[in-house]
């Protein structure tokens, strides 16, 4: 894609199926088609750096392919031309499906996944979102993906095989000490454990991996933490929870309308100093 304009191709659909979403590319053509059959797709880059949006009756949030031919979860697809013969796949993201891309549809102000960037994903279940952030990073970025389930790990190893920028790690996000040798220092810490503890979750790994000045940014389900009080309380409360631990909170936005009783909150890592007796 040419830096900062505007693409346009042919909308195309081999995801695996079910997702009956948004269509970047129309059948049945436009005027000024030619009757070719397909309404041709424009794609323009996100406010945000590595995030497009796929122009549309409803715009779409797409992320650039970084395995072209492929969905991960039978999301769709949209090829569009890029310089010359280049051909630039785009994969659309359903902020329904992903925290991360609710808060980016939600209107979050900075996000600091995005190209180069080194992410430690906690919760990365099948791998649903962290594709998607391997996307935003790019070949200069490396995304780690902690899961403790099984089942879901393996998935998550199996997108990680045809990405290179993914590291699956299938622990607990409770014990860093367990996976420490395979992590690097990272920018941010991007986390949705759905946990009561995920507070302590984050700032545990932050003082394993997360550089001075770095990101965390954290969904948090307020029935997870506490079913009996309102949500509100429950997100003032975990904010304060991560204050204390060195998060300076930056942002938080709701994720409504796509997750119900979710929040997205965003905050900048500072390691607190230790005692003297520590
Ligand atoms: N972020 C995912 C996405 O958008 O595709 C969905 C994450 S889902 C809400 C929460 C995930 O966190 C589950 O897959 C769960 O197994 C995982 N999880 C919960 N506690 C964990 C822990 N202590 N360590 C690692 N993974 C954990």
């Amino acid at each position: 894609m040419g830096k900062g304009g505007k693409d346009k191709g042919k909308g195309k659909d081999k995801g695996k199926g079910k997702d009956k979403g948004k269509k970047g590319g129309k059948k049945g053509g436009k005027k000024g088609d030619k009757g070719k059959g397909k309404a041709q797709v424009v794609v323009e880059p996100h406010r945000l750096e590595g995030v497009f949006v796929s122009k549309g009756k409803d715009d779409s949030l797409v992320t650039r392919n970084m395995d072209p031919g492929n969905s991960v979860y039978g999301e769709k697809r949209l090829s569009v031309n890029g310089d010359g013969d280049e051909k630039i796949e785009y994969r659309v993201w359903n902020p329904f499906r992903s925290k991360l891309g609710a808060g980016i549809v939600g209107g979050i102000a900075n996000c600091a996944v995005k190209p180069g960037a080194k992410v430690l994903y906690l919760g990365g279940a099948s791998g649903t979102t962290v594709s998607h952030v391997s996307d935003m990073i790019g070949p200069e970025g490396v995304v780690y993906a902690v899961e403790f389930s099984h089942r879901s790990g393996r998935d998550l190893t199996n997108m990680a095989k045809r990405r290179p920028n993914v590291v699956p790690i299938v622990e607990d996000a409770r014990q860093p000490q367990r996976y420490r040798m395979l992590i690097g220092m990272v920018d941010v810490i991007f986390s949705d454990v759905a946990q009561p503890d995920q507070a302590r979750i984050v700032t545990h790994n932050a003082s394993f991996f997360l550089k001075n000045g770095g990101w965390v940014i954290i969904s948090i389900k307020a029935n997870c933490v506490d079913s009996t009080a309102a949500p509100e309380a429950v997100f003032a409360m975990e904010v304060d929870k991560l204050r204390k631990d060195g998060v300076k909170p930056k942002e938080q936005l709701t994720l409504e309308p796509y997750h119900r009783d979710h929040a997205l909150v965003t905050g900048i890592y500072r390691a607190p100093k230790k005692k003297k007796d520590e």
